[in-house]
């Protein structure tokens, strides 16, 4: 369903908001066909791809560019990875070879590898709609619980594809959500770079991650499970639906107390407007314990995620306030401004 709404802002040009809140339905044609990517060593990027200028992002390892298959003419992006130790190469590898085991339309999809002298070059498939919570923030988005749905429902299918290959993302929070065009709907995980595989009768371990996203099983050293990306989960969708983190404290060592206590609450008014069904949900996931949280597939089993039903149609379409939303995005890209720069100035940088 695309709805249409015409707003008051003076300005008729740009006064028509469309959402389209349908869901993705039906089989999508995959970006290109399975592929089984070898790393290629002794080859140059440049010898088949033209990368083409300007960023599409940088993460905590490097520049995500746009690139062109010679051969096909078709578009794809590239992540270069500067490689500085064998733990670094060995974390590359895993990644590789995870992103081999998830096709699947809401994961992002893995084209082709390189090796250089000290840099790993991932071709992948090009996302054009940039991060989903800076595409929600924008003016001529209303944000609703029925577009929440509708974005949830993805991220718990694609994790309920995940945790079907015994992988776990162990990294999921907004800026790894991607849009995958400008006006469209659908979605797309990206950046597998801390995922794991999962042995159900083993015993992993982690102590990685974002903070204000983080299990408290992982903050406190104990087993990881599926149930540690359903927690992440959980997160995003107090954060879609409130603008507010529920864990974050005024540094990072404060938001690790406050999740390993987990104790949280819908009290803050930015709750009033939504409906008790989602929060029923994320009270299924934010729970201590995980044995306790759902499932992927339960998520897709619940009543606020669930298809075809006739639901409280006025509160699903009720716009919800994006104020804190907005504070957080800028919060978020302050804070990696903030982290790129001392990452640079432990390299040597000198910075003016
Ligand atoms: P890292 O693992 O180094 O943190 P990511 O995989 O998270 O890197 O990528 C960094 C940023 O680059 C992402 O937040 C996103 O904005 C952008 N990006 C990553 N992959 C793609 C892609 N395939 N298409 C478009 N943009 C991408």
């Amino acid at each position: 369903m695309i709805r249409c709404m015409v707003l008051d802002t003076g300005d008729m040009s740009s006064s028509k908001v469309h959402v389209d809140e349908s869901d993705p339905t039906g089989y999508e044609e995959p970006p290109f066909e399975s592929r089984d990517v070898q790393l290629r060593k002794g080859k140059l990027i440049t010898d088949e791809y033209d990368i083409i200028d300007g960023l599409l992002g940088k993460g905590k390892f490097g520049k995500v560019q746009k690139c062109k298959e010679h051969k096909t003419g078709r578009l794809l992006a590239v992540k270069f990875i500067k490689i500085h130790d064998s733990q670094m190469k060995k974390d590359v590898l895993n990644e590789i070879e995870i992103m081999k085991c998830l096709q699947h339309p809401r994961l992002l999809q893995l084209y082709d590898a390189f090796e250089g002298k000290d840099n790993v070059c991932l071709v992948l498939e090009l996302i054009t709609g940039g991060e989903l919570f800076e595409r929600v923030i924008n003016d001529d988005f209303i944000l609703t619980e029925r577009a929440s749905v509708m974005f949830l429902r993805q991220i718990c299918e694609g994790m309920e594809f995940m945790h079907s290959k015994n992988i776990l993302h162990l990294d999921l929070k907004p800026e790894n959500i991607l849009c995958l065009t400008r006006q469209g709907n659908r979605i797309k995980i990206i950046d597998f770079g801390l995922a794991r595989k999962y042995d159900p009768k083993g015993d992993l371990r982690v102590l990685f991650g974002t903070p204000e996203f983080m299990a408290p099983e992982v903050v406190n050293f104990d087993t990881v499970s599926p149930a540690t990306d359903m927690w992440s989960i959980g997160i995003i969708c107090y954060l879609l639906l409130s603008g507010l983190s529920p864990f974050m404290g005024h540094n990072h060592d404060d938001t690790l107390v406050n999740v390993t206590c987990a104790v949280w609450d819908f009290n803050a008014e930015e709750f009033e407007s939504v409906s008790s069904e989602a929060k029923d949900f994320i009270s299924s996931l934010l729970i201590k314990n995980p044995v306790l949280r759902m499932s992927a597939k339960e998520c897709l089993e619940h009543k606020w995620l669930r298809k075809s039903k006739k639901r409280e149609g006025n509160l699903l379409d009720r716009s919800l306030s994006k104020k804190r939303l907005r504070k957080f995005v800028y919060r978020r890209k302050w804070q990696k401004a903030v982290n790129a720069m001392l990452a640079l100035k432990r390299m040597g940088v000198q910075l003016s």
